[in-house]
């Protein structure tokens, strides 16, 4: 007998078998059980609910998600449970139409995607999707789930709106994110066990406990024994008062030491009882270790990485009071780069800096460990040597310094550059001196090196400190002279042997100090070399000439021929040919009026600044002379490099004449010699008849001294000119130099 198997079941709940009677109880079970099933179909008119029964239909009205069929093309056959006001597109749309009908197509083609999968292997699938609404965004959650009723394949799809979980997961992710994040550790503790419930990384970064470790049952947040009483005294404070706040030195997984910040809030229920601690942790040590940080900053020179002048200071005051107490003696070197502005105007600040540190690194390798060596600013290093046994010590150190100069350095570039050091020496104790004067003689020793052409060392001696004084004030009071023009240019003639004619003139320069006194060239002019003064004083020497043969012209005296004197520092500056022939042009002064001298002992290698200058200055027309010729050391091959118009016989050899043999032959052999160069003749310093005799018979083409004619200002010079004539006109009065 085929029974229906609604009515197997029930038989067989109630223990019943078609085969066998049953007892007057369970009969009446039986038709109870029938009775209420017809009762629940009676209630159900419609068709699709009669197979899902009421009871399930009242359950999914009860739910809060959708739930719709859907046929295998993705069509919504019909809306089996859910509220239809809850829907962002209403029932009667979404009814008869597909998904792509009423849906974006990428979030179509992901729940058909969903719903063939669905069909293919009868599993769940779930998608998650968005739908708008003008301004209103819902998120959902879709689920497939196939049924197989009648022929055609159907899926159920329930839909639930996630919108609210995703926001609410969102705001919790992003507080996890803030709290993991925090630079300071955060520590959520249990009120009544002292459980650590929550650790962020900040915590583990102090601790060296992971938050899993941190989080185990049993352990404490302070979990070093160490820290233990702290931990009591922690939570008790926090007991009475709610908040504590407090410095204090913890330990990590390793036992070591930690400074940190502490600051511990409760959270209580509603009888008083603590719940929670939160603990917030400040790591000091990476205040502290930015403070020594910066401290190493303010003691260190940024470049070079050596100590600074702050240290320097610190560092001479406490080995000067060694010396002093262990009856000791120690050192002072000062090193300064020679042209190291130089190096810096024509390569750049780049390749400075470069130089610097190369620079830095070569003296510290010449020094021993114990040596202290810093930078004082610019290219002044300085070196202090503790412990010497004698003051010869420390010209050794000064020796292996230069010596650690020899080699040039070599530059990112691949170039090479030869740098030289000069170095002062001051050597102590000595009494009634501080770590500034110390600094102070070295430098003024320093400074003796480099007027003998640098890469040398010198010693400090007493007299020094004095002259060191005054070639500062000389520079402080030339820098004003030159602001405030008190400078002058004189004229000294130069008169043609054979004619006796006015030929050419030196312009020498002259300072009028405050007194009317004049001071000469002699006493300034080596310390404006020293300290670049000689640059501007160089320029304002040119243009003052210019002018004055302009107003000599203008004034009818003619075509004047002026020599001036240029220093190599002048010559090298990038600018200097260029500036020059500007001022010429400015006051309209052909250039074959103007000679350069330019003393022997200059060195002009072959493409430097300043043979580039003096090619320059030779283009544009300008005479150039060799000034206090015989001094120097230069070989006919080295003159013939130039393009000179003539030697000027270093007055040293003309004063004896008459006394010295030997200064005579050089005198001859220097007037045989620019003869056969071609160059012009004069003789410097000519005081005496015998002198001129002398000059004249070996054929020197001018002369220049106190007997043809002293210095003169300019209006003298003019009356020279009037009464004389120009040295361009032709004209042979016997004159002065006769
Ligand atoms: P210098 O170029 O060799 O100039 C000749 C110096 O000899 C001048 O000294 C001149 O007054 C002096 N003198 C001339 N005739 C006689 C003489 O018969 N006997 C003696 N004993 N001396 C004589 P001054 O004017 O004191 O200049 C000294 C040096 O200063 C010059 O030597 C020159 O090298 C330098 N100088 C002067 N003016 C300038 C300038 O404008 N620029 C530069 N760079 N150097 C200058
Ligand atoms: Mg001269
Ligand atoms: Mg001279």
């Amino acid at each position: 007998m085929t029974l229906h198997p609604t009515l197997a079941r029930q038989l067989h709940d109630l223990s019943l078998s078609p085969d066998m009677p049953p007892s007057a109880r369970s009969w009446c079970h039986l038709l109870e059980q029938v009775s209420r099933a017809y009762a629940e179909m009676e209630a159900s008119s419609d068709p699709y609910e009669r197979p899902l029964g009421v009871r399930l239909q009242a359950l999914l009205q009860a739910i809060p998600d959708f739930l719709f069929l859907v046929d295998e093309q993705g069509c919504y056959l019909e809306m089996l449970a859910g509220d239809p006001a809850r829907l962002l597109i209403p029932v009667e749309v979404l009814l008869g139409r597909r998904f792509d009908e009423v849906m974006q197509e990428p979030i179509a083609a992901r729940l058909m995607q969903a719903l063939h999968a669905t069909l293919a292997d009868g599993e769940v699938r779930t998608v998650e999707y968005g739908l708008h609404r003008g301004d209103e965004e819902r998120i959902y959650e879709g689920r497939m789930v196939r049924v197989t009723t009648g022929e055609a394949p159907q899926v159920l799809f329930l839909v639930r709106d996630v919108s609210a979980s995703v926001e609410s997961e969102g705001v919790a992710r992003m507080l996890q994110t803030v709290l993991s994040q925090a630079s300071e550790g955060i520590v959520i503790v249990r009120g009544q066990d002292r459980r650590v419930l929550y650790a962020n990384d900040a915590v583990t970064d102090t601790l060296g406990y992971t938050p899993e470790e941190l989080m185990a049952e049993g352990e404490g947040f302070l979990r070093h024994e160490l820290d233990q009483a702290l931990c009591d005294e922690l939570c008790q404070l926090a007991r009475n008062r709610d908040a504590v706040k407090k410095e204090a030195a913890i330990h990590d997984k390793e036992g070591g030491e930690r400074k940190v910040w502490l600051s511990i809030d409760t959270l209580r229920n509603s009888a008083g009882e603590i719940d929670f601690f939160v603990c917030l942790l400040t790591d000091l040590t990476e205040i502290e270790r930015s403070r020594q940080m910066l401290a190493y900053q303010a003691a260190h020179d940024s470049l070079t990485g050596l100590p600074n002048r702050t240290s320097l200071r610190e560092r001479l005051g406490q080995a000067l009071a060694r010396a002093r107490r262990h009856d000791a003696s120690g050192a002072v070197l000062l090193l300064d780069l020679d042209r190291f502005k130089h190096i810096n105007d024509s390569l750049g600040h780049g390749v400075g800096d470069e130089v610097l540190c190369q620079a830095a690194a070569r003296i510290d390798g010449a020094c021993r460990e114990e040596d202290f060596v810093a930078r004082l600013g610019g290219d002044e290093f300085v070196v202090v040597l503790e412990d010497l046994q004698s003051p010869t010590q420390a010209g050794r150190v000064a020796e292996k310094i230069l010596q650690a100069f020899r080699e040039p350095l070599r530059l990112k570039g691949e170039e090479e550059l030869h740098v030289t050091p000069s170095i002062g020496v001051c050597v102590f104790p000595d009494d009634e001196e501080d770590a500034d004067d110390l600094v102070r003689r070295a430098d003024a020793a320093m400074y003796e090196a480099k007027g003998r052409g640098g890469n040398s060392f010198d010693f400090h001696h007493p007299d020094m400190t004095e002259r060191a004084r005054r070639h500062l004030e000389i520079e402080r009071a030339l820098r004003l002279a030159i602001a405030e023009d008190r400078l002058e240019v004189h004229y000294q003639p130069q008169f043609d042997l054979a004619s006796g004619s006015l030929a050419s003139m030196e312009a020498l320069v002259r300072w009028r100090l405050p007194d009317g006194r004049l001071r000469p060239p002699g006493e300034f002019i080596g310390v404006a070399e020293l300290s670049g003064l000689i640059v501007p004083l160089g320029y304002w020497v040119v243009e003052a000439v210019c002018r004055q043969i302009r107003a000599w012209h203008e004034a009818g005296l003619g075509c004047t021929q002026v020599a001036i004197n240029v220093s190599a520092r002048q010559l090298a500056e990038p600018a200097f040919a260029g500036r020059v022939s500007e001022l010429l042009a400015q006051y309209g002064v052909p250039s074959t009026c103007v000679e350069l001298e330019v003393t022997e002992s200059i060195e002009v290698p072959p493409g430097s600044i300043r043979m580039r200058n003096i090619e320059q200055l030779r283009e544009a027309g300008l005479r150039l002379a060799v000034d206090d010729f015989g001094t120097g050391h230069s070989s006919l091959a080295n003159l013939k490099r130039f393009p000179l118009s003539a030697l000027k016989i270093d007055q040293s050899f003309v004063q004896d004449v008459g006394r010295d043999p030997s200064d005579e032959a050089i005198i001859r052999a220097i007037i045989a010699m620019a003869k056969a160069l071609g160059l012009e003749t004069v003789a410097e310093g000519v005081e005496h008849e015998l002198q001129l005799a002398f000059l004249r018979e070996l054929g020197c083409d001018r002369v220049q001294g106190y007997l043809p004619g002293r210095p003169m200002p300019a209006d003298e010079m003019a009356e020279l000119l009037a009464s004389r004539g120009s040295c361009c006109q032709e004209q042979a009065d016997g004159g002065h130099a006769s």
